[in-house]
């Protein structure tokens, strides 16, 4: 694994409209190596808008300030038992798995200018036949609920006004408009959340028309 994490846009000279898509600096060492680029090729980190030969990315490295490569931290409330989880994000495939119920999470990097990372429940049978402790909640909601509570990005006192709200902007947010200059990847996976809050949302109409809003 390289010491320089993150993702790099790469171009042979500054006229050049650089390929679309991102490459790891594992990758550039690979052409590297092979002859196909030589350091003088201009390279451009996500996030950033300097482009710096290879060559001056790789005294940089050296002199290490890695700080700008690196993944932030995210916090959020496990899907399943809601305890609060932090994890670092890391731009290799990672599974992170919460340490109270054991429900996986992955995380997975767009294709972007910016790092955007989207962290999303893994396929998990172990947590899904209940292996683990799981904390019930003080109110006593069905899980269903609320999984659709967390998926809003609300709690457990929220009223029925503030999951039309929170619907509201949540799909505004993952609207194909939004999402078409990402990759393909991450327009798909806006698909699939866009979904989930549709769902989330049908979930807690049902649950606030049947026990008042
Ligand atoms: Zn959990």
């Amino acid at each position: 694994m390289s010491y320089l994490r993150g993702f790099f846009f790469l171009r042979k000279n500054p006229s050049e409209i650089p390929a679309s898509d991102w490459i790891t600096f594992d990758e550039i060492e690979r052409l590297l190596r092979k002859r196909r680029i030589d350091t003088s090729w201009l390279v451009r980190r996500g996030g950033d808008h300097e482009w710096v030969t290879i060559a001056e990315l790789m005294q940089e490295a050296v002199r290490g300030n890695k700080s700008a490569a690196d993944p932030p931290d995210v916090s959020f409330a496990c899907i399943k038992c809601r305890v609060a989880l932090r994890i670092q994000l890391r731009f290799e495939a990672t599974i992170y798995r919460c340490p109270n119920c054991g429900t996986s999470y992955r995380s997975v990097q767009a294709s972007a200018s910016s790092p955007v990372f989207l962290v999303i429940p893994a396929d998990n049978s172990a947590a899904a036949t209940g292996a683990g402790p799981v904390k019930r909640s003080r109110s006593e909601l069905p899980s269903e609920v609320r999984g659709a509570l967390t998926v809003l990005e609300l709690d457990e006192t929220s009223s029925f006004d503030a999951v039309r709200q929170a619907h509201r902007e949540l799909i505004k947010s993952y609207h194909p408009d939004k999402v078409a200059h990402l990759g393909p990847d991450l327009q798909k996976l806006a698909e699939v959340k866009t979904k989930m809050i549709n769902a989330s949302y049908k979930v807690l109409e049902d649950f606030f028309a049947a026990n008042g809003r």
